[in-house]
């Protein structure tokens, strides 16, 4: 598998996931500090690329594994992490701890968004993971780094119910998963990630005030990596969110094909914005646009219920 780190500073790394065989899909974040912790792991199909980057850093047992949420892209290798580090626990909010030591509905789930035949391609296995290794952890909690050090957990639902935030005083970093969005090195943008079954952009909107009053150094993409614009990044995140749903919302009362109307406008829109034709092809190869356009239509559905 390819390895590839880059060093934050304060012990702290960043490691390319490696997602889908591919560079820049998913940004995991090391602290090489007394008690490590690692902040995201990835799919199980890609997990070879951040244990390689663990051993190239010498680093032989982690204390914690801390989960964003518990989408695939994030947490569907965390059983097979935690098999390969039997003294890790594994941090996530109480409403996806058990859907971690119990992954069955979360696989359903999964494969219906994602379909059944491309779930092993795509993601890899799942493993349960023992209920006593898993650390729930909610708003104000902090995960031990050592030294003194800790990093602090904000619950921040919206992309999903059980979504955290994990901030670090001594980076200033905040590793947001997806609950700012995506947003490429050298794209300067922003993208929505709105997944069905819970996203939810009003309580998004909370969140990425609360991000901007507590003002990090830096916002840690998990799709990918360090953004140090962050007034400039939330306030993106939110503009093109409600417009993304508006849109959505008029569209879907036109009826038609929901999925290929959303994405040539959002592409057409990227384009007049003069983005390069290589970063708008980077977020389309990112982006699974069904999804996008399936969840944003299902709040619209709850909202109006
Ligand atoms: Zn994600």
């Amino acid at each position: 598998m390819p390895v590839s780190i880059t060093p934050l500073g304060h012990d702290l790394y960043l490691v390319d996931g490696h997602m889908h065989g591919e560079p820049e899909r998913l940004a995991c974040y090391v602290f090489d500090t007394p008690e490590r912790v690692v902040v995201e792991c990835g799919p199980s199909s890609s997990l070879g690329s951040l244990l390689d980057a663990l051993d190239e850093l010498g680093i032989d047992d982690v204390a914690t594994l801390a989960v964003t949420h518990i989408h695939l892209d994030h947490a569907g290798g965390a059983g097979h992490f935690a098999a390969r580090y039997p003294g890790a626990r594994v941090a996530v909010h109480p409403a996806g701890a058990r859907h971690l030591a119990e992954p069955s509905r979360l696989w359903a789930s999964a494969s219906r968004v994602w379909g059944e035949e491309h779930m092993a391609s795509l993601w890899g296995p799942m493993e349960p993971i023992d209920p006593e290794r898993l650390l729930v952890v909610d708003e104000g909690d902090r995960i031990p780094l050592g030294g003194g050090r800790s990093i602090e957990v904000m619950a921040t639902p919206g992309h999903a119910r059980h979504h955290v935030v994990y901030l670090d005083d001594t980076t200033g970093g905040a590793f947001v998963g997806d609950a700012v969005g995506i947003a490429f090195p050298h794209g300067h943008m922003v993208q929505p990630v709105t997944p069905p079954p819970d996203f939810d952009p009003v309580l998004v909107t909370r969140q990425l005030r609360r991000l901007a009053e507590r003002d990090p150094g830096f916002l840690g993409f998990a799709h990918y990596g360090p953004e140090p614009a962050v007034q400039e990044s939330l306030a993106q995140a939110e503009e093109r969110l409600w417009a993304w749903v508006e849109w959505v919302e008029a569209a879907a009362a036109g009826g038609g094909d929901l999925t290929a109307a959303m994405r040539a406008w959002v592409l057409d829109g990227y384009r007049a914005e003069g983005h390069a034709p290589e970063v708008i092809e980077q977020y389309d190869r990112a982006t699974f646009w069904p999804m996008q356009a399936a969840g944003i239509a299902r709040w619209l559905d709850r909202r109006d219920a």
